[in-house]
Formats: structure tokens, sequence, C-alpha cells
């Protein structure tokens, strides 16, 4: 099955549509939105961007695809008003990805006029040019330029796997992973799910700009057994279904038997595991929730079309998103009848037992870059020094290099990753703040030794610091001679840009 041109959910806005059967989808976002928002409120604050790009990866057709969207949009620019900013908020990009068979058509003919116009009104003036473009392809290789994305999201959709897995011979009678399939099956499910989601990680890393942000929620499953119920029921009843049609003829079994959905539910720690082995991420949080197969369950009123049955809700779902793929193996004309006897084995099975989807919530910032200048800036300054004086023989090459500081300046994500893996303390506050490297900036009066010569104060201050470091390694007769040149290139940097240490404070209380 060729993925990239077979999948697609139902176009157009229609009876059997997606964008007319994806209430729970959008039940799902909902549920979400506290972490959206907050991670957009996040990534505005500290990065404030002038121009700020977002990606919505699997954005399918309906009013879901521009929903999140707007809400990213209205955080921004409230955000902008709330810090009493009188200017126009910043602009906006928006990229709406989906493979090229998405009907991207009805999100630009029906719902972007009203998506312009409804933000317009509800913001008033102070809501900056906004760009919508599609962006068709999968989300499995490079979709962006690098470093141009500040946010990305991407709901429901990356439990699409760009390809049905190799080797699936023995999942005979099964269309996913299914109770009675054997191990090689889960095997080569899983392999496709790590393969796909380490790519998707890599190509996003590349993307993102550093601190950008990217909350994914998955269909997955809290169990860690991927044949539990939780990950695969839903497609062991479609399974059901195929199998009578099979046994009363009208589906031959050879083509049921090579039949298999490209999808996978990962469990919290399978992600984890992927996004630690990628390593350009950081987890800021992982959620898992629930919702009820029946999107309409809890509804008060209930049309003629929405009835109480349940099958019939949860039948018309699964078809607005199965279908293309049931019908490109095997023919439209099956589609009618498997969705109905489809209908009934869903709605005898929730009379009996309570069924959920479970989703998987990440929200990751791209990891801040240990080698910016804010971390390492001080000491590649003193290298410099050091680097001089190899150069005119006054210490030898061999030193320099077998010489490194024993020390890490951490981003506030890195420490808030290490404290939850600990997992003995919650983090009451982390903050971030900055000082001069000249401790006496803004002092009016300058004593004789406290100079005006920053690096006169900054090189003292350093000295204070490393010297017994240098000296152990160097030896002492260098030490008069590093700090000389050191205080002239710090002088020199001073003059031309502005020179921070950034402090990471962080308020723990040790959990009972
Ligand atoms: N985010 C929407 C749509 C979810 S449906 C919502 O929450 O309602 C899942 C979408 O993911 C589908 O439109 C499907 O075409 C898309 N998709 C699946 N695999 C993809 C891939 N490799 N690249 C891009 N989009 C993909």
């Amino acid at each position: 099955m060729d993925v990239v041109h077979v999948l697609h959910m139902n176009e157009g806005v229609g009876e059997t549509s997606y964008a007319n059967n994806s209430l729970l989808q959008k039940k799902v976002i909902i549920l979400t939105k506290p972490i959206t928002v907050s991670a957009m409120t996040d990534l505005y604050s500290t990065l404030s961007p002038t121009k700020i790009c977002i990606a919505d990866l699997g954005c399918s057709s309906g009013p879901n695809s521009l929903f999140v969207v707007s809400e990213l949009i209205k955080t921004v620019v409230r955000l902008h008003k709330k810090l009493g900013q009188q200017n126009e908020s910043p602009e906006f990009l928006v990229l709406l990805n989906d493979l090229p068979g998405n009907d991207f058509n009805t999100i630009f003919k029906s719902l972007l006029p009203n998506f312009q116009e409804n933000l317009r009104q509800e913001l008033g003036h102070g809501f900056g040019p906004c760009f919508v473009t599609a962006a068709p392809g999968s989300f499995y290789g490079r979709l962006f330029p690098s470093q141009t994305l500040h946010f990305v999201h991407s709901s429901y959709s990356l439990h699409w796997l760009s390809q049905v897995p190799e080797g699936l011979e023995e999942n005979k009678g099964s269309i996913y992973i299914a109770s009675t399939s054997p191990p090689s099956v889960l095997k080569a499910y899983f392999n496709q799910f790590q393969k796909d989601f380490s790519c998707f990680l890599k190509c996003r890393g590349e993307e993102l700009v550093t601190g950008g942000r990217m909350v994914l929620t998955i269909l997955g499953r809290k169990s860690d057994d991927p044949s539990s119920k939780e990950g695969c029921y839903i497609w062991e009843l479609m399974a059901l279904a195929l199998n009578d049609m099979v046994a009363e003829g009208l589906i031959e079994e050879e083509k049921l038997n090579s039949f298999n959905i490209p999808h996978y539910t990962p469990s919290p720690a399978e992600i984890q595991s992927e996004v630690e082995r990628d390593g350009s991420f950081i987890i800021n949080r992982l959620e898992v929730s629930k919702v009820n197969w029946d999107p309409y369950e809890n509804e008060i009123c209930y049309s003629s079309e929405i009835t109480k049955d349940k099958g019939y809700n949860v039948a018309k779902l699964v078809r607005a998103v199965a279908e293309p793929l049931l019908a490109s193996h095997f023919g439209k004309s099956i589609i009618d009848e498997v969705f109905r006897r489809y209908r009934e084995i869903v709605a005898d099975r929730m009379a009996k037992e309570r069924t959920e989807f479970f989703n998987v919530g990440y929200l990751i910032g791209k990891s801040d870059d240990p080698s910016s200048k804010e971390g390492c800036y001080i000491w590649e300054l003193m290298a410099l020094a050091l680097n001089d004086m190899v150069t005119e023989g006054l210490t030898e090459e061999e030193k320099l290099n077998s010489f490194n500081i024993p020390q890490y300046t951490p981003s506030p994500a890195e420490i808030k990753s290490v404290v939850e893996r600990d997992g003995s303390f919650i983090i009451n506050r982390l903050e971030v703040s900055k000082v001069n490297w000249d401790a006496y900036e803004n002092e009016i009066c300058y004593s004789s030794e406290i100079t005006k010569d920053r690096g006169y104060n900054v090189a003292k201050l350093m000295r204070a610091v490393a010297e017994p470091l240098l000296a152990s390694h160097f030896g002492k007769s260098i030490i008069d001679e590093v700090f000389r040149r050191y205080r002239e290139i710090v002088a020199d940097t001073m003059a031309k840009e502005r020179t921070e240490f950034f402090n990471v404070v962080v308020s723990m209380t040790k959990r009972v």
C-alpha cells in the first residue's frame, strides 16, 4: 500500500466526510488546549519573536484544521496586549500540513475566509498580519527550511505510520495488532513506529528554532502491551466484520490476509525513549487522557441523525477516517456492508463494556543550545588568551589541549527534566535572570581600583574563581600574563556587545 497516496480522511462536507465526523478529535483538541496555550505563552514570553511561524501537522480538512491555530494566535495577541505593547502583534505564518491527497480545498474555500474575519472581530486592532498556506507532504520527511518553525502542533496524526510494516505475513485474519497476533507482528509494528517517529523528531529538530515548542497528541495506550485492548480493539472489531464477510464469500480470504492498517498506538514510555534517543528535544510535559469512543456520550440533545445508537456514532467516525484505506484495498462496493456490520458489532460491545481511546499528549521544547554564547562565551574568551600564549610559545599546545573546565551551564528545561526524572522534588518556581558581566555596571562611584575599565573588573572576578584551576594545570608562572591578556580581550568584547551571565533559579519542595 502506498500510504502517502492512499491515506486521506473522507473529503468534502457531506454525510460521511471527516469535516462532519470529527467531533471526537475536536474534543481531544479541547482537552489538550491548556497545554497548547501554556506552551505558546511560554514561547512568546521567552523568545518574543516579531514573526511567528506555526505548523499544524496532519491538519486534515474540516473545522479542526484551523481551530488550534486560531487559539494559538489569540494567545499571542492577548499576551502582546497584556504586556502593554502598543504596536501590532507579531506577524503570523500558518503552515497547514497533510498528505497530498488531503482535501486542502475545503479549508481554503469554506473555512479560511471566516477564520480571518472571526479573528479580526474578536481581537480587534493590534492583530498583526496572518498568512495561511498549505504544505502538502509527509511529515516523515523534511517539510520546511531549517530553523524556521516556532511552534509545531499535531493532534491525532502521529499514530499513522509511513507504511504498512514489513513482515506481517503471520497476521492472518487480523488487520492490526490483535490479541491473537504472534510476537513477530508486534515487533514489526514497533520497529516501524520507532523508525518513523525518530525520523519525525530528526526533521522537526532541524526545522524548529532553538527554544521552539512542539505539542503532540497521539492516539496511544497506557498499557505497555501493544496487544492490549486499549490500543487495538477498535480495529479488532473491524476485523470481525471483515472475517464475517469472508465466511459468507463476500470478500476473498487472501484479500483480508494481505490487509494491515499502517497505524501504531504507542505507550508514553515508547515515545519518551525515542525523544531521549534523538536528543534534540526535552519533554516538558507528558499526559495521558481518555475519551469515550462515542463522541456524543454526555451530549444532552440528540438530533434524529445523532442517535443514541453508539454503534452508529462510532461507525461514522471510523468510516470518515478509514474508508479510503479500505476502499483502495477491497474495492468501493463492500464499504456500506462493512460499516453496517461494524456498527452492529460495536453497538453490541459498547453495551457490555466501557470503550475508550487513550490520548498521549506531549509538550516538547527544542533543546536550548549549550554552545550558545550565553553559556560559554566567558570561557571562550579565556581560550583566546591561552591560544595566543600557545602561538607565542609561552605555554605548550599539548597543555592547552588537555585542559577543560569542569563546569556546565544548564538551561531551565534541562534542570526541569533532571528534577522530573529524579522524582523526589516538585519545582515550585523556575526563573531565569541575568546580570551584566561587570558587577560594577551602574555603580555611580568608582574608587581608584574599581575602575571604569570593564575588562579589569571582569578579569578580576574571573581570576578569583579560576586561578587555582589554571595554576594547577599550567603552573603559577603564567597566571599574571593570562589575565592581562584576558582583561584586554574582555574589554574589547564588552565595548562591542552586551555581555551577561544568565542565572537559573529553581525553588523546590521535597515530595512526601
Ligand atoms: N489534526 C486533525 C486531523 C487528524 S486526522 C484533527 O485533530 O482533527 C489525521 C491526519 O493525519 C489525516 O488527515 C492524515 O492524512 C494525516 N497524516 C497521516 N500521516 C501523515 C503524514 N505522514 N504526513 C502528513 N500527514 C499525515
